[in-house]
């Protein structure tokens, strides 16, 4: 009898970026009963894949409620989307257990889940400017507002490029496709040869560029095509909202420039022989924290009492006192408190990655979450993708660590998860210059 047989639920999927993950043939809704769709398959259904309802890392609800049955609809957008890994995943179910496992192999190729990570790393380690890795990483997660984005979200504007006139402003026309950015890149001293097909698509590019770190300079090249992007990023931006118009070879200019002074500075003679800890303490200090300085996080969320909003709370002291920053999120509830607590938790990462703090200790009064994230590992496939992700957020610090707190100790981010209740847009508010 092979392991398979004895596995009496049957394979399930975990989905990824859905690209190999069948909308009506595979199980992968996990609150669904055999974790199959129960809307009425249409006429085409073989090739229609699980990628078809997600864009930017997140479930498009319209189609999905549209080509759904409620049900279906509502279990499929309580699933949480992966930032970390984009390969769908075989799982097993146990039934008699009710417990559900993580499978042995990544459909579309474990090494590309492997490359995933490996793109976080090797931006967190360029020698470039916190706000280029913080602009680099907007750019891979697609969270830059072009004109597309306004247009499809508000209907205003135009959601063409002010430059090119009839051609949709993306990301990545503003970064490839643009003739200001063609200009730029027959100019560049950087040249990524063979990979131009990828432009399509800001993070498959990248991810090839992250291949070729390996080779001679392979890093430096990474960090002057990083300076390179976030020129054009600054470029486009200055037409865009001050009228002014730049030549390309001024955007190359300036790009070479500012990478040379970086390396330079980064590369001098005391700092030849600090480490890259010792660098990110560096800069820690430029930003006007010391470097022991530990940032406490608290995080609490609350689900309104009919619908489906949730309200998270999230507080940052410094050394555990001082109040240094604290953010108020409004999201859509799963409807369980520990998937709703580590999507919280994965969303206050990010705010904190983004401010470039670099020792965090994470408190959340859930036992349960925590102990999942000191050990690892998920008990369904959501919270395995959630703690997934966390982790993978996590190595990006210097230093990040989980705790329990106590709920005497979390009452202001809990107040502020109520409040956040009766806010529509998130608010940040943040104490300290960075
Ligand atoms: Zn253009």
């Amino acid at each position: 009898m092979s392991a398979r047989d004895t596995v009496e639920g049957g394979i399930w999927k975990r989905v990824g970026l859905g690209t190999t993950t069948s909308i009506w043939k595979d199980h992968w809704i996990p609150n669904n009963p055999n974790g199959q769709s129960t809307t009425p398959i249409p006429a085409n259904a073989d090739e229609q894949k699980v990628e078809e309802l997600i864009s930017n890392f997140r479930w498009n609800k319209s189609v999905i409620f549209r080509r759904f049955n409620k049900e279906d609809a509502e279990n499929i957008v309580k699933i949480p989307i992966s930032l970390s890994r984009t390969g769908d995943q075989h799982f097993w179910i146990h039934i008699e257990e009710r417990r559900k496992e993580v499978g042995v192999r990544g459909d579309s190729g474990s090494s590309y889940d492997d490359s995933n990570t490996q793109i976080w790393r090797t931006l967190w380690g360029l020698n470039i400017k916190h706000k280029i890795k913080l602009f680099i990483w907007r750019c891979i997660t697609n969270t830059l507002t072009a004109r597309e984005t306004i247009f499809r979200r508000t209907k205003q504007g135009s959601p063409c490029c002010l430059r090119c006139g009839d051609k949709i402003e993306t990301v990545e026309h503003i970064l490839f496709h643009c003739a200001q950015a063609q200009k730029v890149w027959k100019l560049a001293p950087v040249q990524w040869d063979g990979i131009q097909t990828q432009t399509g698509c800001f993070m498959q590019w990248w991810a090839a560029l992250t291949q070729a770190r390996s080779r001679k300079e392979g890093k430096q090249h990474l960090a002057l095509t990083a300076n390179i992007l976030w020129q054009l990023w600054k470029d486009r931006n200055e037409l865009e909202f001050e009228g002014k118009e730049k030549d390309g070879i001024k955007v190359v200019q300036k790009a070479s420039i500012e990478w040379m002074e970086f390396e330079e500075a980064g590369t001098g003679k005391e700092a030849r022989s600090t480490s890259e800890t010792d660098a990110a303490d560096a800069r820690q200090r430029e930003e006007g924290m010391e470097v022991r300085d530990l940032v406490e996080l608290h995080t609490a969320t609350q689900k309104a009492t009919e619908g489906h909003k949730m309200g998270i709370g999230v507080v940052a002291k410094l050394n555990g006192t001082r109040i240094i920053a604290d953010w108020v999120l409004v999201d859509r509830t799963s409807q369980l408190a520990i998937q709703d607590e580590a999507a919280a938790v994965r969303l206050a990462l990010i705010k904190v990655w983004q401010l470039g703090w670099h020792r965090i200790k994470v408190i959340n009064a859930n036992h349960h979450l925590i102990a999942m994230l000191k050990s690892g590992k998920g008990d369904n496939p959501n919270t395995v993708t959630l703690v997934d992700d966390i982790l993978a957020l996590a190595n990006l610090f210097q230093m990040c660590f989980f705790e329990v707190g106590k709920n005497s100790n979390m009452s202001l981010c809990q107040s502020i998860s109520r409040y956040a209740l009766s806010i529509v847009l998130d608010e940040e508010r943040i104490f300290v210059s960075s």
